[in-house]
């Protein structure tokens, strides 16, 4: 149909290529472009595959533009379960429960042993606020309002809500909004490659050191929680240094610091595991996750605790707000644990991890041979379906290369049919990252196509 090219079609899309000009208020997206070029309408997607208005095809190499649609696009059984539960019961909020939610929670659970609960909401932001006010309530009925504060990782980001922006390691995010929420610290990046202690063989453990460091300057007793990615994913997609999670894990536990891992983009099988923490051998007290629950079919997002941080919200006599006081309306439509059970039997039924480890070493060794070709590429870093690839003026100073230019290669990709993407424009120094995060169902072809694509982009803008 998205190929049909009879008057009336395009007549159509004109008129909503117009009405989306003239009404919609696009996400990250400086509309003066609009008045030279169209904004872009996705029309269609199977697999790998979408389609824009003009009826053009594009390789997606991100799942979606932000590592969202991990199963791929078309999945009819997942619109089935969807359609099924809606007709049966769409929505009753939460304080009750949900066939499709025990299931998915049931199935979940058995993922990630040492976890136990799943609170349901809508987005990544908001399942990461969840665990901020679980510390926050925890701390004020367990530790006195002491233990309070939450840090974070510079690079890292957590979502657009002022709380989770307050947690945001990457400044710029924060310009223009002040003020935000108090009791939010900031705590050194680990990105190797652009190492703090110049070139050493322990950086991992330099880097958690420094985490110390601030919950030892901040007092022990005032921290609550640590928040970080397990593959810091639009700060840079940086893939922690060796010895560096066993020695967070270590520092949380002997300073009774809860660690959170924000799961949001590496949930559901994006590095070749079900969860990116699951490499490391860490036990997390809460995992939030969004983007890869239900790929895309319907907007679910889970915290995930376990039964020891639960039981500190069971029923006191003597405070009658012992328990998490906290409702998400649309944590009760239950489209999302439909969509999200169905996506995780596909992951499984289809060996989606294993496709994504054997897959994610494809690109990544592709990735790896452009840097011997390519003087701009600095670093090749990911883990799975999830890489990046960080761009240079100067191998030897490490110069981030120019927006620009970065943008050129995106752009040069796209024009010849495959989308790729790059960390957050008007991020001054945190710019200059290729993102890769094709669907787990990539094939060799697939994969071979999008290196090529960048492959041919970085000699027509670099040379
Ligand atoms: N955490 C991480 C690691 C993310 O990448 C994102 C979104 N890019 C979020 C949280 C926020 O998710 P959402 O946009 O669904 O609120």
């Amino acid at each position: 149909d998205v190929l049909r090219n009879d008057a009336s079609r395009v007549n159509d899309i004109r008129h909503v290529i117009e009405a989306d000009r003239a009404h919609v208020w696009h996400h990250l997206t400086q509309h003066k472009g609009f008045e030279t070029t169209d904004p872009r309408i996705f029309v269609e997607g199977k697999g790998m595959r979408v389609w824009d208005a003009a009826g053009r095809e594009y390789l997606d190499a991100v799942s979606g533009g932000v590592w969202t649609v991990n199963v791929g696009y078309g999945r009819a059984s997942i619109a089935d379960a969807v359609r099924d539960q809606l007709v049966k019961l769409n929505y009753f909020a939460n304080s009750a429960g949900s066939i499709a939610g025990a299931r998915f929670a049931e199935n979940l659970i058995g993922k990630m042993p040492g976890m136990s609960r799943v609170y349901y909401s809508n987005s990544g932001s908001e399942a990461n606020e969840k665990v901020f006010k679980m510390v926050r309530q925890i701390a004020h009925r367990h530790h006195g309002g002491r233990k309070s504060k939450i840090l974070y990782r510079e690079r890292d980001y957590h979502g657009t809500t002022l709380g989770t922006l307050a947690a945001a390691g990457q400044a710029q995010r924060r310009a223009q909004f002040g003020p935000f929420p108090e009791g939010f610290v900031e705590v050194p990046h680990c990105l190797e490659y652009r190492s703090q202690y110049g070139a050493v063989e322990n950086y991992g453990e330099l880097a958690a050191d420094a985490i110390e460091a601030v919950i030892l300057r901040e007092g022990p007793d005032t921290v609550g929680a640590l928040c970080l990615e397990p593959i810091t994913a639009g700060g840079g997609v940086i893939t922690p240094p060796k010895g560096y999670w066993e020695k967070v894990q270590d520092i949380c536990r002997r300073h009774e610091v809860l660690l959170h891992i924000d799961e949001v983009v590496c949930g559901l099988g994006r590095t070749g595991t079900w969860f990116g923490y699951q490499h490391y051998g860490v036990q997390p007290d809460f995992v939030t996750m969004a983007k890869g629950v239900a790929s895309g079919y319907a907007a679910i997002s889970c915290t995930v605790t376990t039964e020891r941080i639960f039981e500190l919200f069971k029923d006191d006599p003597a405070d009658p707000m012992s328990f998490f006081r906290d409702i998400s309306t649309f944590g009760g439509c239950v489209a999302g644990p439909a969509a999200a059970l169905e996506n995780m039997r596909i992951i499984e039924d289809e060996n989606l991890l294993a496709n994504t480890q054997a897959m994610g070493e494809r690109l990544m060794a592709g990735l790896w041979e452009l840097s011997e070709r390519h003087r701009a590429v600095g670093d090749v870093r990911g883990k799975g379906l999830f890489c990046g690839v960080e761009l240079v003026q100067d191998r030897a100073t490490k110069e981030p290369a120019e927006e620009r230019l970065v943008q050129a290669v995106v752009a040069d990709c796209m024009a010849n049919g495959v989308i790729i993407g790059a960390t957050n424009r008007s991020l001054p120094g945190l710019n200059n990252t290729l993102c890769l995060s094709p669907a787990l169902i990539a094939t060799a072809d697939d994969i071979d196509r999008i290196v090529a694509a960048i492959d041919g982009a970085l000699s027509r803008v670099f040379g």
